[in-house]
């Protein structure tokens, strides 16, 4: 046999056809499993299309609702703006917003009427061209009598500034305190009690009184042009040392007004609905009413996309012409609903996403729950493979057992068959040569024949007893007179060897209750192993004795021992070992069997211990039936 074919003899064709087989199986299972799977993906994925097609429907059919019902509502003034949003009504040259503190510059500074300057053309000439300022604040003064509020702003503001430049600052300073006490007048163009506070901020350096003249500013207490406003926050900023630029969203909204206030002039007919971008963020101009009353309502598209997005795990986000988003979330997951401006009549595209986590807990339960179960079958598979490759060995072991066994035995048979049929021949053609020799051939031919009975019954006895037939005759008996006759049985034979057999044991009775016959049997198999297995060593012993509430007898010899891996298998059925081989004994593989089934019947046990090289020592413990 080649190599390769000698390798692939069974069992190791059989375990690689085993293995290959469920390599295969295991593959397939895997395969159809990831099939299984992807169709399950599949349909989720249609499943959530569909969901996401139902919601952008929705979206947009409530949007457009809610855009047209604004609208109209906006027409008939009945609204009020969002929020983050304004209402503005754009008359003439003038605009009002609602809510009125939400703008902190106006496209179109309120003008309130103010002193005529030429009021104060004597006390600036006498100020500036004849350079007289005790004459000039005389005449300040004698205008701040005045009950016009407005030329009371005007001189007192005056006065304040000789008494600067004339470097009495506390005379100045109660000036622009009486003049920051007039809110509503205006100086200069600009609220009188601004300018006052400012000056007095700049004269006294206090921060505290800059930063509420901040707060001020912001909280939109002055209705000022755009540049009013920068050059003040400017000032309040270097005052305060605060340079923190005023919120993005308030700034876009006063924005916002600016622009459409500029977009009412530029075109003061349009009635539209846009998305303008001021300081970067996005905003919805509504344009509706009649021209010379123009109500324009500036809002977030935020807060009318947020409240429609009512399912869990669905964004929705609408982009304007360019593809900016202007409200709203769009999560990169592939699974979108689009709905175009062009077919929705909305001023922008919608796109309504799946979030990454919507679907995938489904999806990811019945991903658990499949290779789980592909899990289980793996494994059953494996197991089974496992469980089946064991029984073949097995079935395998016992096959090669009993064909060893059938060998051993045929060789036990030929040699007392032989025996007998050459003695027989002899006998037969008278060819012994003496009566002696003749009676010598007689006796042989006994001694052949009850060899070869022991070892039919010896075989007969064990089939029996592995069926459970044979029969068990208990009865009193005395372990020393047991031993004592299976020893004389030896004697005999050992002696013609040049061998002995020593027995050794307590002088007391030693009482068991045993079947005579069968003990006989397990002890003589007990001897006869030490024959075998000691050859060349003159003695083998049998003891007995009592340890501990049990009867031992033990067979000793000083031969081939058992090595430790081995001392468990010999006791099984047609298990030959190694000193079998070593020491090239015949056998069957029986006797430890029988001995182990014979002792269990008894309700004891064989034990051994042994050194290999030195010699085994077998001990059956029966229980003793001697009263403690
Ligand atoms: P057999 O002697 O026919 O082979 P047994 O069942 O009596 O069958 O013994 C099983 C094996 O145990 C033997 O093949 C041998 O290897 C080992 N054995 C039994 N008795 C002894 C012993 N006294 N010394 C060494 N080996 C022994």
């Amino acid at each position: 046999m080649t190599p390769l074919r000698e390798w692939l003899k069974p069992p190791r064709t059989l375990f690689l056809i085993l293995f290959l087989l469920t390599l295969i199986s295991v593959s397939a299972l895997s395969w159809f499993g990831w099939k299984v799977l992807d169709q399950e993906r599949m349909v989720e994925a249609q499943r959530l299309q569909q969901k996401l097609e139902q919601s952008a429907d929705r979206i947009a059919a409530t949007l457009r609702g809610t855009l047209a019902e604004t609208g109209e509502r906006l027409g008939a003034s009945s609204i009020t703006p969002p929020d983050d949003g304004l209402l503005l009504t754009i008359e003439d040259n003038r605009l009002t917003a609602l809510p009125p503190n939400r703008l902190l510059y106006y496209p179109a500074p309120i003008i309130e009427p103010e002193a005529r300057p030429e009021i104060f053309d004597d006390g600036e000439a006498a100020e500036f061209l004849r350079g007289r300022p005790q004459e000039a604040l005389e005449i300040y003064r004698r205008l701040a009598d005045s009950s016009d509020a407005s030329i009371r702003a005007g001189a007192w503001l005056r006065e304040a500034r000789v008494l600067r430049n004339t470097g009495d600052l506390g005379q100045s300073r109660a000036a622009y305190e009486r003049l920051a006490g007039l809110p509503g007048a205006i100086v200069a163009g600009a609220p009188a009690d601004l300018v006052a506070r400012h000056a007095l901020c700049d004269l006294s350096g206090g921060r505290a009184a800059a930063e509420r003249l901040r707060s001020d500013l912001l909280a939109a207490h002055w209705h000022l042009s755009r540049g009013q406003f920068k050059f003040y926050w400017s000032e309040a900023a270097r005052l305060s040392g605060d340079s923190a630029s005023p919120n993005a969203g308030v700034l876009a909204l006063s924005e916002a007004a600016r622009i459409a206030f500029e977009e009412r002039r530029r075109d003061p007919d349009s009635l539209r609905q846009e998305t303008i971008w001021v300081e970067n963020q996005p905003f919805l101009f509504l344009w509706r009413g009649p021209a010379e009353r123009r109500a324009v309502l500036v809002m977030r598209p935020d807060s009318l996309l947020r409240p429609l997005v009512s399912e869990t795990g669905v964004s929705c986000a609408a982009a304007d012409v360019e593809g900016r988003i202007v409200a709203g979330r769009k999560s990169s997951t592939r699974s979108a609903a689009i709905r175009t401006a062009a077919e929705t009549q909305l001023p922008w595209t919608l796109y309504i996403t799946a979030d990454e986590a919507l679907g995938q807990a489904g999806m990811l339960a019945q991903q658990r729950f499949l290779l789980l179960s592909i899990a289980v079958m793996v494994l059953f598979l494996i197991l089974g493979t496992y469980i089946l490759a064991l029984a073949i060995r097995r079935e395998i072991e016992v096959s090669r057992m009993q064909s060893d066994f059938v060998a051993a035995v045929s060789h036990e048979f030929r040699s007392p068959l032989t025996s007998l049929r050459q003695l027989s021949e002899i006998l037969l053609l008278g060819r012994a040569p003496s009566e002696e020799r003749r009676h010598l051939y007689y006796e042989m031919l006994l001694k052949e024949t009850g060899r070869l009975q022991r070892l039919i019954e010896g075989l007969l006895n064990f089939g029996r007893m592995e069926a459970g037939a044979r029969p068990y005759r208990f009865e009193e008996l005395d372990a020393a007179a047991l031993v004592r006759r299976v020893a004389a049985e030896f004697e005999q034979q050992m002696a013609g060897a040049g061998r002995s057999i020593e027995i050794q044991g307590s002088p007391a009775s030693c009482p068991i209750e045993a079947d005579p016959e069968a003990i006989s049997v397990a002890l003589r198999n007990l001897v006869d192993n030490a024959i075998k297995y000691s050859p060349g060593r003159p003695t083998v012993w049998l003891e007995w004795g009592m340890e501990a509430r049990s009867v031992a007898i033990r067979v000793r010899d000083k031969g081939l021992g058992i090595s430790q891996s081995e001392r468990k298998a010999i006791f099984r059925r047609f298990v030959r070992g190694s000193a079998a081989a070593a020491g090239n004994v015949k056998g069957s593989g029986l006797g430890l069997a029988m001995v182990r089934h014979i002792v269990s019947a008894h309700g004891g046990e064989i034990v051994v211990a042994s050194h290999p090289g030195e010699g085994s020592t077998f001990t059956i413990l029966l229980p003793s039936l001697e009263r403690a």
